[in-house]
This record gives C-alpha cells, sequence and structure tokens, in this order.
C-alpha cells in the first residue's frame, strides 16, 4: 500500500503530529511561534540556527495539523480509522503524546466523542447486528493503577490469564446504553481527575488515563447456523507530560537529571520504538511487562492491533526543547 496519504488504513503504527495555537497568555508575554507547516505532512521550525545545535529543521510524518486545524479534522484523518477498526474486531490504541499543556487532554476529549459519534452511527445502521459497548476508566499515577468509575476500590490489579490474557481485576464495566450516557460517564472521569488535581498538584501531569470501550458484536439472526460474534477493545489513552522522559540525549532510554522517572512513558517509548522498526524480527523482544501502561495495552499495540499516536506540540518558541523532545519521540514511532 503505497497511497496513504489522509488516511489511517495500514498497519503500522500512524503517527501524526497537531500543533497547538499560542494562548493569549503566551502572547501577552511575547511568545512566538516557531513552527510552520509547508505541507500537510511536514512541520519546520523556523529558529534561526544560532544555537549551532544540528537538530533537524524538518520532519515528515503521516499527518501534521497545523494550529488552525480542528480536532474534528484531527480525529477524521489522525484517528478514524483506527477507532472504526474497533468495529471490525481488531484491538485498537489512540495517544495522545506531548509535553504538559501542548493540548494533549483537549485533543483526546473531542477524539473520544468523535469516535463515539461514529460508532452510535456505526451501531444505528448495523440493526442486524446485536452490539454490546462497554465502558471503563483507569488512571496509571506512580505505577500505581486506579479506577476512575470506582476510586474506592483502591489499587487494581493485573493479572496475566492463560485464556483471556491480560485481565484487571475489580475494574468496574459499565454497560453504555446510548451516547448520552456515554459523556456523562467522560465527564465523571474528568471530574475525578481534576479532583485529584487540586490534592495533588500536577496530577495529571504524571498520570496517564485510560478510557476503554470494550465493543461486541454478534449478528441478530443466527438461523444460517453458529456465528463468531466480534469482540474488540478501543483505547483512549491521555499520557502523562513527556517531559517526564527525555530523549535528546542518545539512546531515548536516558532521564533528564532530577526529573521524575516515569516507568511506563519510558516503556511505553520502548515499545512503540521496537515495534515500529522495521528491522526487528519477529522474535525480538518487546518489554511490555515492564510497565502498568505496557501490560495493559499490551492486546491493542502490535501484532494485528491499530495504534494511533497524536503528537501534540507548542508553537511556542519558549517550548523548543520539548517540542524537539516530542518530535523525537514521534519519528522513533514512525
Ligand atoms: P495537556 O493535556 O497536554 O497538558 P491541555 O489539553 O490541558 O494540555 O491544553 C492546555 C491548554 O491549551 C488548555 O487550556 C486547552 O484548552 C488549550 N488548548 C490545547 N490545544 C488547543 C487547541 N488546539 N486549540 C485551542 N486551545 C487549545
Ligand atoms: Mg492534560
Amino acid at each position: 500500500c503505497t497511497d496513504r496519504k489522509g488516511t489511517a488504513k495500514d498497519e503500522k503504527i500512524y503517527v501524526t503530529v497537531r500543533l497547538r495555537p499560542l494562548s493569549s497568555k503566551e502572547i501577552a508575554n511575547d511568545h512566538y511561534s516557531i513552527w510552520e507547516c509547508p505541507d500537510d505532512e511536514t512541520v519546520a521550525c523556523l529558529y534561526s540556527r544560532s544555537d549551532r545545535s544540528n537538530f533537524p529543521q524538518s520532519y515528515v510524518f503521516d499527518q501534521v495539523f497545523k494550529a488552525e486545524r480542528t480536532t474534528q479534522e484531527v480525529y477524521e484523518r489522525g484517528a478514524r480509522d483506527v477507532a472504526l477498526s474497533a468495529l471490525t474486531g481488531k484491538n485498537a490504541t489512540i495517544f495522545a503524546y506531548g509535553q504538559t499543556s501542548s493540548g494533549k487532554t483537549y485533543t483526546m476529549k473531542g477524539i473520544t466523542e468523535y469516535a463515539a459519534d461514529d460508532i452510535f452511527n456505526h451501531i444505528k445502521q448495523h440493526d442486524h447486528h446485536i452490539f454490546l459497548l462497554k465502558f471503563s476508566a483507569m488512571e496509571i499515577y506512580n505505577e500505581v493503577l486506579s479506577d476512575l468509575l470506582k476510586p474506592e476500590s483502591g489499587p487494581l490489579r493485573i493479572m496475566d490469564d492463560r485464556e483471556r490474557g491480560t485481565v484487571i481485576e475489580k475494574l468496574r464495566e459499565e454497560i453504555v446504553k446510548d451516547k448520552n450516557h456515554l459523556l456523562r460517564l467522560l465527564e465523571v472521569c474528568e471530574a475525578r481527575r481534576q479532583t485529584g488535581e487540586t490534592a495533588l498538584n500536577d496530577i495529571s501531569s504524571r498520570s496517564h488515563q485510560i478510557i476503554r470501550l470494550t465493543i461486541e458484536s454478534s449478528p441478530r439472526a443466527m438461523a444460517e447456523g453458529p456465528v463468531k460474534s466480534l469482540i474488540a477493545v478501543l483505547n483512549f489513552v491521555d499520557l502523562a507530560g513527556s517531559e517526564r522522559v527525555s530523549f535528546t540525549h542518545s539512546e531515548g532510554t536516558t532521564l533528564k537529571e532530577g526529573c521524575y522517572i516515569n516507568r511506563s512513558l519510558l516503556t511505553l517509548s520502548t515499545v512503540i520504538r521496537k515495534l515500529s522498526d522495521p528491522n526487528r524480527s519477529k522474535a525480538a523482544h518487546v518489554p511490555y511487562r515492564e510497565s502498568k501502561l505496557t501490560r495493559i495495552l499490551r492486546n491493542a499495540l502490535g501484532g494485528n492491533a491499530r495504534t494511533a499516536i497524536i503528537c501534540t506540540m507548542s508553537s511556542s518558541n519558549k517550548h523548543l526543547e520539548q517540542t524537539r523532545n516530542t518530535l523525537f519521540f514521534a519519528s522513533y514511532a514512525k
């Protein structure tokens, strides 16, 4: 498949970059934009090379969304195909990756809602099938996994089950009745995350949020003998701020001195890098087991699963270093 413009149809990890516009506060503080998008696949740095570092001036991805692009456009060109694949029985994961305040939560909120629209439209149009949609939501903070729908459960355990694969013990699953029900569940999770934020400053920049939809479908008429039902999970992942891991030095595993080590984010980067390495042998070790996040996502990453990563970046001159880190990660993932 050579024509990949504007879609996320093929099997490899689909990597896009979204620029966030400068906020009015940034403009008032004399920030200016140092990135331009000469076309829909390229982002280029306008910064004068006076800092004498030899980082690339421009980067090419599957799609680049300039600051004027709407979340709807980001969804349609960067995530829709991956989201829809869950309706055909393929596990799928959509990530937002980027430094704190680059637009991850803003982007994922919209992506989740647009995907929900598509899913409910699909269900309506396929009334010869019975669909069962289940919702669950988790947060990983300091390698502790908790249930956003039922925080009082305390830390959740992840189990490896021979038959069922990775299972999260006691995770609450709610059967979704309709779109409004889903929106209400999303609101509950959002509120829970915000409560955390006041209790412990900057928890959302250090935690990963996973919203999971499990989609089951089977044909209504079983007259032609037993037919297999389809089941797939679709994960929406709002990652911890990428400033927790630095890529500028050597192998991508070096952590900035004094920086809080986020094991899940670091392991995810390694897993993604391994999965997207075209020279990787099938037997090569992928260290899924080394973090909670990668254990949970294991069945929805690599293999037959579909993955989209939306890397969010600030346009500001003041965020150049972190933005460069994000672009390093995005280039590895490609
Ligand atoms: P993050 O989750 O990466 O820390 P947020 O999603 O919270 O960042 O975004 C930081 C701020 O920027 C929020 O006030 C958000 O509303 C705003 N913002 C982010 N992306 C955009 C965008 N594409 N257009 C307009 N405002 C945005
Ligand atoms: Mg956020």
